[in-house]
């Protein structure tokens, strides 16, 4: 029976300080985004159990969970996966992104401040998006509420997560100088790798 399994860092977890602690790096890992891989595999057990027994679930719950944990899962492994090291990441972007992003805002820096002010007025367990929408082939921002997507589109570049067990040990409440630093641990070589399967 194939399950969710909660990946591994591409970077140790003290990789991204100062920007993220280890400490706070650990938690979101381990007990945030590991509660959505293990609420994802309960589902399906469930799933499971109700077909071999020929029982009926209330599926509008079932599903609306399935689809919180799922997402939650898809989109705490982009996040892990967008960030590297400063050095590494951070800075601006180079590339077919660095294209993308200046051919609709005009420059990085207008493109940061729209983003900057998505991550900053999106509620609750929400998410900052950066996607490139095929059919007017425009790079886009986007607010996630909740993780409640029930599909997960191929073209999310770059997502960030702003619900406060992301930032709350670093940063207390004030979310955004973490949405500030995060600049600085952007992976965009992975961001541009994205765009180009987007873009095959
Ligand atoms: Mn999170």
């Amino acid at each position: 029976m194939s399950r969710y399994v909660l990946p591994n860092l591409p970077y140790a977890y003290d990789a991204l300080k100062p920007y993220i602690s280890e400490e706070q790096l650990k938690i979101h890992l381990q007990k945030h985004h590991q509660a959505y891989v293990n609420g994802a595999n309960a589902i399906l057990e469930k799933l499971e159990k109700a077909r071999r027994e020929g029982t009926d679930l209330d599926m509008r719950a079932t599903l609306k969970e399935l689809s919180f944990n799922i997402s939650g899962h898809f989109l705490h492994s982009m996040f892990w996966n967008n960030l590297a090291p400063p050095g590494k990441g951070g800075g601006n972007p180079s590339g077919k992104i660095a294209e993308v992003i200046n051919n609709e805002f005009g420059s990085f820096e207008r493109f940061k401040k729209e983003f900057n002010q998505a991550a900053v007025s999106v509620e609750g367990s929400g998410w900052a998006v950066l996607v490139f929408e095929k059919e007017v082939k425009k790079p886009m921002i986007m607010q996630v509420e909740k993780h409640n997507m029930n599909v997960y589109p191929g073209w999310k570049l770059l997502v960030l997560d702003v619900f406060e067990h992301a930032y709350y040990i670093d940063y207390k409440n004030e979310r955004a100088r973490f949405v500030e630093a995060f600049w600085n641990i952007v992976n965009w070589e992975e961001v541009n790798n994205r765009l180009e399967e987007v873009l095959r």
